[in-house]
């Protein structure tokens, strides 16, 4: 009873077939996962149908079973296509017009073979045969038979080139996975070829053998390196449910996974495939794995993100936070922090500050503008407002590579390193006739203390600039005093 072996083995391969239909329903997420959970579930639907025809002992029923194998085996070539499409993100021949065709293609190859009494265009004749001692059904091939098996190994040999083609160019993982698969289209090819040179029993579909073998190899392509072997489809959910990205890597920094935010953030990470290298991934070239805390900028947002190395160096968890409007608020309130609200020059404590820090000797002027109280008096406090601004912006424009600092009311400070008292006392008179010139000014004018400084001694030096102005203003205002 050798067909109940040979039954046995069919039911055996179904069942592997069937779990590799469940591994890919899982995994469904990933690319190519969809089209090839399908074909599992195609070629299993054939192996079953073809161990019952095998059981089968009488013609009707083989027949019946037969029919039952098409099911799944008249939809081969869509799926593969579909799958090409997916795996590769292949558009330009995998179209949806393709894809389409192929699909109306083999529906039509169902029918036929369905209704393959009126018409004997998918089988010429059916009868009873005999191979290794049990009967089988003999086939005699129809026309449309030979236009599926034409279209299916097309799209094979198309599926094969275009997988040649990947692999030798990808790098990383992804180049292994899809030599993988490129292996496991050869293989229908393959006995294919041997059946037309006449190898292989009678009667016997040998290529059902061959589904196990491709659908293992496809599996071991899609998903060796896949994470989701390690973490359980629950914490993937957890993962997802987490505002941050999440990116994880291999310890050859290839792309293993991601979760749903990372997809959003960096929408070109849905277009490359898990098993490409990190850093091939635009826009990650330009970022340090190395660095365990980082910033990070990306399409006019700030990330923090962090890198984390998983147990003994086998992955690696990158971690991206979006802190754009964290940074924005931060960089508001700094600039509210050290600067005048009215004039935008530097406020005194930031001045100070900056003054303490300064590592080389120079000098230093406090400004005070003449007779302001008089602009208040005469045009209003707001037209005072508008003076003390306009004045702002001179002197900024006068002391563009020197902090200016607004130091009280109508007071202000500069201090510049590496002049001399001379040159410094040139810039403010040159400052001065500049003023005179300008309309917005409402004529002020202002008088000015000088003072040389000793990196590190600033106080001393802001006593004496300020004693220089006071002898300024004794002295007429409208000068420079050093
Ligand atoms: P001088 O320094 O030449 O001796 O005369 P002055 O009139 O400038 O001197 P004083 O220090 O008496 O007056 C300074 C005036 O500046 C007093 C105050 O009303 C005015 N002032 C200070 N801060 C502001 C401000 O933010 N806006 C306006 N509009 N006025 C201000
Ligand atoms: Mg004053
Ligand atoms: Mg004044």
């Amino acid at each position: 009873m050798l067909n109940t072996e040979f039954a046995a083995v069919l039911l055996f391969s179904a069942a592997i077939l069937l779990n590799l239909t469940y591994y890919g329903y899982r995994r469904k997420h990933l690319p190519g996962a969809k089209p090839f959970c399908l074909l599992m579930l195609a070629m299993s639907i054939q192996t079953i149908g073809y161990a019952f025809e095998i059981l089968s002992v009488n013609l009707d029923t083989m027949v019946l079973w037969l029919r039952i194998e098409y099911i799944g085996a008249s939809f081969y070539p869509v799926l593969i296509m579909y799958f090409i499409r997916e795996y590769l993100d292949e558009r330009r021949i995998a179209n949806r017009y393709m894809i389409m065709f192929l699909l109306a293609q083999n529906i039509l190859t169902l029918v036929l073979v369905w209704t393959n009494p009126l018409h004997h265009l998918y089988h010429a004749s059916y009868s009873m045969g005999q191979t290794w001692g049990f009967e089988v059904l003999a086939l005699s091939r129809g026309i449309w038979y030979y236009v599926h098996v034409f279209v299916f190994y097309m799209v094979i040999i198309f599926g094969a080139y275009r997988l040649h083609q990947t692999y030798t160019s990808a790098t990383g993982v992804y180049r292994k996975k899809t030599m993988f698969i490129f292996c496991s289209v050869l293989i229908p090819i393959v006995v294919f070829l041997a059946y037309l040179f006449g190898l292989g029993p009678d009667h016997i579909d040998t290529t059902i053998f061959s589904y196990v073998v491709m659908g293992a190899l496809i599996a071991y392509g899609l998903y060796e390196h896949d994470f989701l072997n390690l973490l359980p489809l629950t914490q993937q959910d957890v993962l997802d449910a987490i505002d941050e990205s999440v990116i994880v890597l291999d310890a050859n920094d290839n792309l293993l996974d991601y979760n749903a935010a990372a997809g959003r953030n960096f929408n070109k990470l849905e277009k490359s495939k898990l098993g490409n290298l990190f850093r091939e991934i635009a826009p990650f070239g330009r970022f340090n794995l190395e660095q365990s805390e980082s910033q990070f900028h990306h399409e006019g947002l700030v990330f923090g993100a962090k890198v984390r190395n998983g147990m003994k160096n086998r992955f690696r968890i990158v971690v991206l936070q979006d802190i754009t409007k964290r940074e924005t608020a931060y960089r508001e309130l700094k600039k509210f922090a050290d600067r005048d609200a009215l004039t935008s020059l530097y406020n005194r404590r930031y001045f100070l500050n900056l003054f303490e820090k300064s590592l080389n000797d120079g000098v230093v002027a406090i400004l005070d503008i003449d007779y302001f109280k008089r602009i208040n008096d005469s045009y209003g406090h707001l037209a005072g407002d508008k003076t003390l601004v306009a004045f702002s912006k001179s002197l900024k424009s006068c002391f563009k590579d020197y902090p200016v600092c607004r130091y009280g009311g109508e007071e202000f400070a500069i201090f510049a390193e590496g002049l001399t008292v001379a040159e410094f006392q040139r810039m403010l008179e040159d400052c001065q006739m500049k003023q005179a010139g300008d309309a917005d000014l409402n004529a002020i004018t202002f008088s000015a203390g000088i003072s040389t400084y000793k990196a590190g001694y600033i106080e001393v030096a802001i006593i004496n600039a300020d004693e220089k102005l006071y002898e300024a203003k004794k002295a007429g205002r409208n000068l420079v005093v050093a």
